[in-house]
C-alpha cells in the first residue's frame, strides 16, 4: 500500500515537510530537538544544574496544581521552594505503581483539561497495568528526545523508518496517509504474526521505501534477523535501535552480523518515556537529564554507588499534566561514574539488571537477574533457540523450551544442569517441549517471569 507511491527524497522529507507539519500542527519539537543537540555537549555540571532548576518548577507546580503531592510533601515536611536537588526529596516516599493506580484523580494537575492530556495505558505483562496522561508539550519534548537518541544510532533525520512492533496502526484518514508520505514514513513487520508471507511483504515493502532506522524490541528484530539470514537477504539500514532491556549479546551479535550495523541500545518505559539510551560508542547508556533525574536505590533506599545495583526511580520534569516525581519504575539498573569517550555531559549508566519481576529465586532466598540465567543458559548451549522461565513456586520452575530441529538430546540435561547451578540443587524442573515462546501483548517477549 505505502510504498507503491514514489518514495518523497529524504532531504525534502527533513527540510521541508517535517518542520512544516510541525508548524501545521503548533509543535514544538523540532525546535526542542533544536535545543537537545546543544545541551548534550554541555558539561556535566551545567546539565545537572539545569537539571535542579527544572526539578524546583516541578516541584512548586505540583504541590501548587495536585492534590495528591499537596498531601505528599506535606507529610514529609518538605517545602517546594526549598528543593536544591533530588537529595532534598530524600524524605518523600517513592510514588509506586499502585499509588498511580489508586490516586489517579488527584495526580493530574489541576491546570489542565484531562480531554487535553495524552493517554496512555502501559502494558500489563507484571500483572499491573496502569492509566496515564502527558500534556501536549510534553508530548513533543518527549519525541524530541527520541529523535536526539535516533540520531546517536547513525540514522538522520528524514530518512524513512522500519518498526518490528506489536499491533502497529495503519493510518486510515486522508490527514494521516498525507502526512506519512509527506513525515512519518514507517513501515512495520507485526510481531503478533510473524511468518513467511509476512516476512516476504516486509522485504518487499523495505525494498521500495529504503529505511534508515529499524526500530523494535530486540528479541524480534533478532527474530526477523535469523529469517533473512535463512533466507539469505541483506537489508541495510543505517542505525538499529533496540528498545528491549534484554538485549542479549549472542542476540546482538546475529542482529549486527546480518544488518551490517551496530544495535544501539534503548531503555524506556510508557509513563516516563525515554530513561537511557546508547550513544555511538555503545559504552553504556546515557542518561536523558534534559528530561528526567534518575535514581538508583538500595533495598534501604538509599542512593547506590557506581557500579552497584539498585531499583531505577525517575522524576519526569517534563510531563506538567501529570508530575511523576520519584517514580518506582520496576526495573533494576547499575549507575556509573565513568565519562564516555563520545564528550557529551549526559550521565552514563552501565546496564539494566532487569525488570524486578523477571528476578528468579534462588532455593537460598537470593535473587537473581533472569537476564544473567539466560545469558548462562540459552546462550551456552547449542541446539536451544527460545527459552522461558517460569517460576510459580519457590522450588518449582516451569521451563518452556524451543529446541532446534538437530539439537543434541543432552543439551536439556545441561541446560538443568545449569539452572540448578545457578538457582539451586533441590530445585524441581516441570519441561515443556514447545514450537515457539508466545509474546506478552505489548509485543515483548520475557525470558524470566517470577510469579511468587
Ligand atoms: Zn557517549
Amino acid at each position: 500500500m505505502q510504498g507503491d507511491i514514489v518514495r518523497t527524497p529524504d532531504v525534502l522529507v527533513r527540510r521541508i515537510f517535517q518542520p512544516l507539519w510541525d508548524v501545521y500542527e503548533g509543535s514544538i519539537r523540532l525546535r526542542t530537538l533544536r535545543e537537545l543537540e546543544k545541551s548534550q555537549w554541555h558539561s556535566r555540571h551545567q546539565l545537572q544544574e539545569a537539571a535542579n532548576h527544572k526539578l524546583r518548577r516541578m516541584c512548586r507546580h505540583a504541590v501548587a496544581t495536585s492534590a495528591f503531592y499537596r498531601r505528599r510533601f506535606a507529610e514529609a515536611g518538605i517545602d517546594p521552594a526549598g528543593v536544591r536537588s533530588i537529595a532534598d526529596l530524600a524524605d518523600l516516599p517513592l510514588l509506586t505503581k499502585a499509588d498511580v493506580r489508586e490516586n489517579l484523580d488527584d495526580l493530574l494537575s489541576t491546570s489542565y483539561r484531562r480531554e487535553d492530556l495524552t493517554p496512555a495505558k502501559t502494558g500489563g505483562s507484571t500483572g499491573v497495568s496502569l492509566n496515564v496522561f502527558c500534556d501536549a508539550r510534553g508530548i513533543e519534548r518527549r519525541n524530541a528526545a527520541a529523535l536526539r537518541s535516533d540520531r546517536w544510532s547513525g540514522w538522520e533525520m528524514g530518512q524513512p523508518l522500519a518498526a518490528v512492533w506489536g499491533n502497529p496502526p495503519t493510518p486510515t484518514t486522508l490527514k494521516n496517509k498525507l502526512r506519512w508520505h509527506l513525515k512519518d514514513r514507517i513501515i512495520y513487520l507485526d510481531t503478533m504474526r510473524i511468518d513467511d508471507a509476512a516476512i516476504e511483504n516486509f522485504i518487499g515493502q523495505w525494498r521500495r521505501v529504503r529505511p534508515g532506522l529499524l526500530f523494535g524490541h530486540a528479541h524480534s528484530i533478532f527474530i526477523l534477523a535469523e529469517a533473512l539470514r535463512r533466507r539469505g537477504v541483506a537489508l541495510r539500514p543505517t542505525g538499529i535501535v533496540a528498545t528491549s532491556m534484554m538485549l542479549l549479546e549472542p542476540e546482538r551479535k546475529v542482529i549486527e552480523q546480518v544488518f551490517g550495523v551496530p544495535v544501539t541500545n534503548r531503555y524506556g518505559c510508557e509513563e516516563v518515556s525515554l530513561i537511557g539510551c546508547e550513544c555511538e560508542q555503545h559504552h553504556g547508556m546515557h542518561l536523558n537529564l534534559d528530561h528526567n533525574i534518575v535514581e538508583f536505590l538500595d533495598d534501604g533506599g538509599k542512593p547506590c554507588a557506581a557500579g552497584q545495583d539498585g531499583r531505577i526511580v525517575v522524576t519526569e520534569l517534563i510531563n506538567f499534566g501529570m508530575p511523576m516525581i520519584r517514580y518506582e519504575v520496576g526495573d533494576r539498573g547499575v549507575p556509573s561514574d565513568r565519562a564516555c569517550p563520545c564528550g557529551r555531559g549526559l550521565p552514563l549508566m552501565e546496564s539494566i539488571t532487569g525488570r524486578t519481576a523477571d528476578f528468579l529465586v534462588a532455593s537460598d532466598g537470593s535473587r537473581v537477574a533472569g537476564i544473567s540465567i539466560i545469558e548462562n543458559s540459552l546462550t551456552r548451549f547449542a541446539g536451544i533457540r527460545q527459552l522461558q522461565i517460569i517460576q510459580e513456586e519457590p522450588l518449582l520452575l516451569i521451563v518452556n523450551v524451543v529446541y532446534d530441529a538437530d539439537a543434541d538430546p543432552q543439551t536439556e540435561a545441561q541446560l538443568l544442569g545449569a539452572l540448578r547451578g545457578m538457582l539451586g540443587e533441590s530445585l524441581q524442573f516441570t519441561v515443556n517441549h514447545v514450537p515457539a515462546i508466545p509474546q506478552e501483548k505489548s509485543g515483548k517477549y520475557r525470558f524470566t517471569i517470577c510469579r511468587l
